[in-house]
């Protein structure tokens, strides 16, 4: 099933919900919202046709702010949900989203799981290193040894790798964005809601309230004496994690291979598409891991009138 596209142009206008928000003064999250509503105009997507799964933190009041289905669902948890959202309904495009420490540390089972099955959604990952909305504590993120002006002591334990992460378990579109480069970021995610499968976009946030080490002067190199960016896109190096012909397993292997070597990459930091496959996805595959969805997505079933007392007999 296709989605539908909007009866008339829309604009990055028609994704502003008008609603009070109350994210710090400049927070990464204003960025990361401005670049979703940016690609779902560049896209030309229907907002009744869209719909935003979030986790729980500060970045979890996105779908709040964007005129479009909204689920704001529980902590760690928005994978399942944006998955079921997406099975049910194979008319609605899928973008998911949350902190750092809700994907990667409590929602990280769900992470890994999600990435094996290949499912045709988006999920953003706002990486601010720390757990902004209870006030700073370290999220998995931050490296050993670090410490914020929210924390009472050092870092004690080694900062995961999401990108490194993302490729064992299976996504088959791996990128990473800056918050405060909204035309970049917008064309990153625009990419990845495009991508047929399991999209993860990790984008670098700052967050100003707690996160003293990372933020904009220091991704941008303000306080270098050559004023350089600690950033980089990886096309400008000539990287393209692109694989041509997904059939042939030793390039899916290579490409896979340079993905995770660049994530180790700490100054400049890659930014770009790390590694995109053209696999099979879950919803393709549908008819034989869930007969009942082959011909009518659940969301189009008449379950509500549905004559339940054989099974109900069944039961006694
Ligand atoms: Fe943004 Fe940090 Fe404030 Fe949360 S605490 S709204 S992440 S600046
Ligand atoms: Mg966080």
């Amino acid at each position: 099933m296709s989605v539908e596209a909007p009866a008339k142009k829309v604009s990055v206008k028609d994704f502003r919900a008008d609603l009070h928000n109350d994210w710090c003064p400049g927070c990464g999250d204003f960025g990361i919202l401005a670049s979703m509503q940016t690609a779902f105009a560049q896209l030309q997507i229907n907002p009744d046709r869209l719909a935003v799964f979030s986790g729980i933190g500060c970045s979890g009041k996105t779908p709040h702010y964007i005129n479009a289905y909204g689920f704001h669902t529980l902590h760690g948890r928005v994978l399942p949900v944006a998955t079921g959202g997406r099975l049910a309904n194979s008319g609605v495009t899928v973008v998911a989203l949350g902190g750092d420490g809700d994907g990667y540390g409590i929602g990280a089972g769900y992470f890994v799981n999600s990435g094996r099955r290949n499912v045709d959604f988006t999920y953003l990952v706002h990486t601010n290193q720390v757990y902004g909305l209870t006030k700073g504590q370290a999220s998995p993120t931050l490296q050993r040894g670090r410490k914020t002006k929210s924390m009472p002591e050092r870092a004690i334990q080694d900062g995961i790798n999401p990108i490194a992460m993302a490729v064992a378990a299976g996504y088959t579109f791996i990128a990473r964005a800056y918050a405060l480069d909204v035309k970049y970021t917008a064309s990153i995610i625009a990419k990845a809601i495009q991508h047929k499968g399991s999209a993860l976009v990790d984008v670098l946030q700052t967050c100003p309230t707690y996160n003293d080490l990372y933020t904009k002067e220091w991704y941008e190199g303000a306080d270098l004496p050559e004023k350089r960016s600690r950033l980089y896109k990886l096309e400008d190096k000539g990287y393209d994690g692109v694989v041509k012909d997904p059939s042939d397993p030793q390039e899916l292997i290579a490409k896979k291979a340079g993905a995770v070597a660049r994530s180790y990459e700490v100054d400049p930091i890659p930014l770009g598409i790390y590694y995109q496959a053209n696999l099979q996805t879950y919803e393709e595959a549908v008819s034989e891991r869930i007969p009942a969805l082959a011909t009518t997505p659940l969301a189009e079933l008449d379950v509500f009138h549905r004559d339940v007392s054989p099974l109900l007999e069944a039961m006694r």
